[in-house]
């Protein structure tokens, strides 16, 4: 693995109306590729970048798209890869694309779950098997019953989730399961032990669970409410303990559209930093609701 790429700390500071803080950027350990675009099979009611079928705000990226990249990241010292989307299984080089990144480091993807056939999932076991570096998969589910997860991702999507799970198991691949906070069982300690039986109950021995936080914009403003105006890093000044939580300080998105600063903002313009990974490694003004959760709740989006 290349050496770490380690800027020096640059001092917190506010942007120059005084009234939001920036975050810097400290290094690049985590880069992420919004692979699928934002294109995707499902269209759930809580999508923070509204994903659907019909969504080509970003389009989906090119293994040669992923290879330049790839490329870009071994002199910045990037230490490990993310995909998502949309659905990235959605996208027809998705396998190669990651055959080809894990020959330089650790990735993980994020799906749903609706594409992974047995085949795919022993196809992924055989690149991760060739692999020095591990793969994780995280599947995203939104309840442990059909009534709950449906209601948001859509009917008949519980089962086949289930389906897509059952297979990572079965081809030697312990998933990662994501709930979101809509799932209110997975808000509360009792509620995430509960999770977790369920998933012991389905045949994952070692159960793996992260639980997200949402974000109120895409989709989620509609399904329960927008920021409010309180909800925002305004007038407020980060430490460096704090700058160094939030994982913008050591992460930056690839789309198709550029290079922007994490994988919650791609839906914001201003968030677009750049085309090149390193022209986008400098501070960014932390102006948005969304940072405030990241902030607040100590959301990362990494495993
Ligand atoms: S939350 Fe995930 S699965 Fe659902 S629409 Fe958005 S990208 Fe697709
Ligand atoms: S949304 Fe979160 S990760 Fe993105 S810039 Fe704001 S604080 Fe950073």
């Amino acid at each position: 693995m290349p050496a770490r790429f380690l800027r020096a700390p640059i001092a917190p500071t506010v942007s120059d109306d005084g009234l939001y803080p920036f975050v810097p950027s400290i290094s690049l350990d985590t880069l992420w590729f919004q692979v699928a675009g934002t294109i995707c099979n499902l269209k759930c009611t809580h999508c923070f970048i509204s994903c659907s079928p019909s969504n080509h705000s970003h389009e989906m990226l090119t293994l040669g798209e992923v290879r330049r990249r790839l490329a870009e990241a071994i002199p910045l010292g990037v230490r490990e890869y993310y995909f998502t989307g949309g659905e990235p299984f959605g996208n027809p080089e998705m396998l190669p694309i990651l055959e080809e990144t894990l020959r330089q480091g650790p990735a993980t993807v994020l799906t749903n779950g609706m594409f992974l056939s047995p085949d795919r999932c022993r196809s992924l076991k055989r690149i991760f098997d060739a692999s020095e570096y591990s793969l994780d998969v995280r599947v995203s589910i939104d309840g442990y019953t059909a009534e709950v997860n449906d209601a948001i991702r859509g009917a008949g999507t519980f089962e086949k989730i289930l389906g897509g799970i059952s297979n990572l198991a079965g081809a030697g691949l312990n998933p990662v399961v994501t709930v979101t906070e809509a799932c209110e069982e997975a808000g509360s300690p009792a509620g995430r032990a509960r999770f977790l039986d369920w998933m012991r109950s389905i045949g994952l021995e070692r159960p793996r669970l992260k639980v997200l936080s949402l974000f109120r914009i895409g989709a989620e403003e509609g399904r329960l409410r927008a920021y409010e105006s309180w909800e925002s890093l305004r007038g407020r000044h980060l430490t460096e303990d704090e700058s160094e939580k939030l994982q913008c300080s050591s992460c930056r998105m690839v789309t198709s559209r550029g290079v922007y600063v994490c994988p919650i903002l791609i839906d914001e313009p201003r968030a677009r930093m750049g085309e090149s990974l390193a022209e986008t490694l400098r501070p960014f003004r932390l102006e948005y609701g969304a940072c405030f959760t990241c902030h607040e709740f100590g959301v990362t989006c990494r495993t």
